[in-house]
């Protein structure tokens, strides 16, 4: 089934008031090379004059996104998966951001009190990957399930990372089937889908009471300022958001921002980082 993706107005605020923004004939350099049969490379952003979000169009069938090769060359085999994740996990702290993922979550674990007293608190992580993240996440005290269509990740999560883990496609998910969890955590994750709206309101079927969601995302008014070639920008990314584009998709999606910031992690990445709790016409 081919995938063509365009938008004619902003997805997360509806404005169909939308500026030029990059233009790409070529592959930025380290984007990963996918097949997109006859079409030439052609695509472009967007940018919303309203809320400053980014939205990638083209007439690529960008269904070769999807089917396996992305997952394959990030994968090659069970040895490169573990090699990876035993590289990431050993950088030091400083050039790590996912120990920088992890503090901002404890700091945030220490201050709401919704969660005080709760001795191990569950992590349902979507689209975990090579789970550096719930393996940081159990050795600091949570009890972290991991969820990745691949099963190949899956299957990494538990023997290598040590936390539970499904394989399963969270958009196909039936309600109900991934537990109910303290934090729900999309790190990287909303930017590769094309309607986030619709997967992050899936998400309070898996929320505890009180439960809490943390969302990472690429942040576009921070990268911009660097020019095409930053990888928010690269063409796995329908969505390159805002300050302003986060919030709308929180209170879009049914939530309410308990926090948001704009950081420049230790990769370089330009990012965005959210705390999100539901709304309270959703408790
Ligand atoms: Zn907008």
């Amino acid at each position: 089934m081919s995938l063509i993706v365009r938008f004619d107005a902003c997805p997360i605020c509806g404005s169909s008031d939308l500026a030029p923004s990059f233009v790409y004939d070529t592959p930025p350099e380290g984007e990963t090379k996918f097949d997109f049969g006859e079409t030439p490379y052609q695509r472009f952003y967007r940018v919303c004059e309203r809320c400053g979000h980014f939205s990638s169009n083209s007439d690529m069938d960008l269904s070769a996104l999807y089917d396996g090769a992305y997952v394959d060359a990030t994968y090659s085999d069970a040895d490169g998966i573990r090699r990876t994740f035993e590289k990431i996990i050993g950088l030091p702290s400083e050039r790590s951001d996912n120990t920088g993922r992890v503090a901002c979550i404890e700091a945030f674990r220490s201050t709401h009190s919704a969660w005080d007293g709760k001795e191990a608190p569950s992590c349902l992580d979507v689209g975990s990957g090579l789970a550096v993240f719930p393996y940081a996440m159990r050795l600091t005290g949570w009890r972290c399930t991991a969820l990745d269509p691949d099963q190949r990740a899956a299957e990494h999560a538990r023997s290598v990372a040590g936390v539970e883990a499904i394989t399963a496609d969270f958009l196909e998910a039936e309600p109900g089937s991934l537990g109910r969890h303290d934090l729900v955590s999309f790190n990287k994750v909303l930017e590769h889908v094309v309607d986030p709206i619709d997967m992050l309101r899936r998400t309070h079927s898996c929320l505890a009471p009180d439960g809490v969601v943390y969302v990472e995302l690429p942040d576009g008014e921070g990268a911009a300022d660097d020019g095409p070639g930053r990888e928010e920008f690269f063409i796995e990314h329908h969505h390159v958001f805002s300050l302003a584009s986060l919030a709308l998709l929180a209170v879009a999606a049914g939530f309410r921002v308990l926090s948001l910031e704009r950081i420049r992690e230790p990769s370089t990445k330009f990012t965005l980082r959210a705390f999100l709790e539901a709304a309270p016409d959703q408790q």
